[in-house]
């Protein structure tokens, strides 16, 4: 989509135009700019504590227990939910991320585990000669 305001392409998920801080899906977005609420840069609070990190990252280990079952998704899940737990621990929910790294830990161990045993199982199966 275009800013009502600068006319710059902007994508619609954003909240705000980076471009000139237009409020792009509150009602009125398309008032003239005179009327735009003041926002100087700067007052964005800092991203310090990102609890979203360490809420996915547990998310994730306890979807990677049941989804080791699927080898390759188990591991996935578990990489990304221990890289998302090791971002969480510099936020408040620091137990959370710690338990998501866990168990996204151990979901990607079960899942290699199981693809090993997977590969294993098809190595024994084949027709002996
Ligand atoms: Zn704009």
């Amino acid at each position: 989509m275009i800013c009502p305001r600068c006319g710059q392409e902007v994508t619609s998920e954003m909240a705000v135009c980076p471009y000139c801080q237009n409020p792009l899906n509150a009602p009125g977005a398309a008032a003239p700019a005179t009327a735009a609420a003041p926002s100087p840069p700067g007052t964005i609070p800092a991203d310090v504590s990102k609890p979203g990190f360490a809420i996915a990252s547990l998310a994730l280990g306890i979807f990677s227990m049941f989804a080791w079952l699927i080898p390759i998704c188990g591991g996935l899940t578990g990489i990304a939910g221990v890289v998302l737990g090791v971002v969480g621990l510099k936020s408040r929910n620091r137990g959370m991320a710690i338990a998501g790294i866990i168990t996204s830990a151990l979901g990607f161990v079960l899942a290699l585990v199981n693809a090993v045993a997977g590969v294993a199982l098809v190595w024994t199966n084949m027709p002996s000669f």
